[in-house]
């Protein structure tokens, strides 16, 4: 190419660059090009990775915004986006193409906020989770969308109720002073889910996520854990039991983050139901067992929200702008949530990081662990706490900090070797238990009525 042409060359494929994701639904194809065009257009800053296909071969694609895409950095947070679990919910899937479309574009022009943002977290999007599922609502097209058509994959099994089942396990080791995180799977788990969860699990157990939050539609509201109530004598679908997570209060805020960034959700009433602030309980509203966000809880570090985005499930494409000018400053806000609480290094006299070593907070009876490299990252409100470390064949440490509202506090454990070895016990011991007998006792519905999340 000549010397003087090329100037003008970049200047049009900067035009280009620029041209906006219209306000259209994405079709299985389109949504693999838009998230390529994304990616053409921020090649420093992106990755896209499959974690898997599902039932009929369709990518599970991911967008990864970092400034060392494909790389955890120690003390980066990695958050992750999960739209479209439930075909017909497709609201999110579009919202999620124009949030990545939006994170590559502000930081092309240097917006100051969304640089920060993706310098010091790792995002994760994945459109969408049930691409099969999409494919037959979009034939039916938003005007006559059936209420669950598409909603399955194409195995006729609902994602969201698909998750090996924690929580009953979990109430139960809490009767027995059993742990209250990352329980055991049953033996048999991977022949009892569908390949879209399989993927799921799998990619959750290999990243450190610390917050996430997964899109769908029919209602408008921000959900937290526990979706599942304890008492199964409260059986029926609708205002059951108020279910609440050891980390209730910062879930409440969490969820009020995102009502109240959002344009109308934390006015309450929408789709003729109101929830006060926009934010509910999951179990409050209807307990639902083997859910995506309740097993994130039970099984990872990663602190899970449901986000119900639009009282239409497949709204007309009219709407999605004005649903994208309603969502756009939520759904980044949310993203800011996961730098907050403590975060630090696990690390041996020599600096070694230590994986898997055990955060405690006093009062919190809900533990993480640190990540690979050592790194550990414990989402908590301001206040002062009591947090100790403590890892196999190390001595525990106990250090009191204070957490402000703005940025992690840094609190950093170095661990003594024990003088005298206990014999090694397991981490989280004490759960075995008859998996099969306790999950028989779950049988999951999906009535017409509770089949939003
Ligand atoms: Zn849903």
């Amino acid at each position: 190419m000549a010397r003087w042409l090329r100037p003008l060359v970049g200047a049009l494929l900067l035009l280009e660059g620029a041209a906006a994701l219209s306000f259209l639904h994405h079709r299985y194809e389109e949504l693999v090009q838009a998230l390529f065009r994304v990616q053409s257009q921020c090649p420093y800053v992106t990755r896209i990775y499959s974690i898997g296909r599902s039932v009929e071969g369709r990518h599970l694609y991911v967008l990864e915004f970092s400034d060392y895409p494909g790389i955890h950095e120690p003390l980066e947070p990695e958050f992750k986006y999960v739209g479209n679990m439930h075909g017909n919910e497709v609201l999110g899937r579009e919202l999620l193409l124009q949030l990545s479309e939006f994170l590559c574009e502000e930081y092309r022009r240097g917006n100051e906020r969304i640089t920060r943002l993706i310098h010091d977290t790792r995002i994760h999007i994945m459109p969408s989770m049930n691409p099969d599922g999409y494919e037959v609502a979009a034939k039916q097209g938003p005007d006559s969308n059936g209420y669950l058509t598409g909603r399955n994959n194409a195995n006729g099994v609902d994602l969201n109720r698909n998750f090996p089942d924690l929580n009953t396990l979990m109430y139960y080791s809490r009767e027995i002073s059993g742990p209250n995180h990352h329980i055991p799977l049953p033996d048999n788990w991977k022949s009892q889910v569908e390949p879209e969860t399989l993927a799921v699990i799998q990619w959750i157990s290999s990243y450190n996520f610390v917050l996430s939050a997964n899109l769908h539609g029919g209602a408008v509201v921000a959900n937290y854990p526990y979706d599942k109530s304890q008492d199964q004598r409260f059986r029926s679908h609708r205002r059951t039991v108020n279910t609440p997570t050891p980390d209730d209060k910062l879930f409440q805020k969490l969820a009020k983050t995102y009502s109240y960034a959002h344009s109308w959700m934390h006015r309450g009433w929408n789709c003729g139901d109101y929830f006060a602030d926009g934010i509910t309980n999951g179990a409050s509203w209807y307990s639902l067992s083997k859910g995506m966000q309740d097993f994130n809880y039970l099984y990872t570090n990663c602190f899970e929200i449901t986000l119900e985005l639009s009282c239409n499930k497949f709204p007309p494409e009219e709407d999605l702008e004005r649903q994208w000018m309603a969502n756009r400053e939520a759904l980044v806000a949310f993203i800011e949530e996961v730098h907050q609480g403590i975060k630090g290094m696990v690390s041996d006299e020599n600096n070694n990081g230590i994986a898997g070593a055990v955060i405690s907070v006093q009062g919190i009876s809900h533990d993480v662990t640190s990540g690979d490299m050592g790194d550990y990252f414990r989402l908590l409100l301001p206040g002062t706490y009591t947090v100790t470390a403590s890892a196999e064949g190390y001595q525990p440490l106990t250090v009191t900090t204070t957490v402000g509202p703005a940025a992690p506090s840094l609190v950093h454990f170095q661990l003594k070797q024990e003088v005298v070895r206990k014999p090694a016990e397991r981490k989280a011991s004490g759960t075995r238990m008859n998996n099969k007998a306790l999950q028989k006792k779950v049988v999951p519905r999906a009535t017409r009525r509770g089949t939003q999340r």
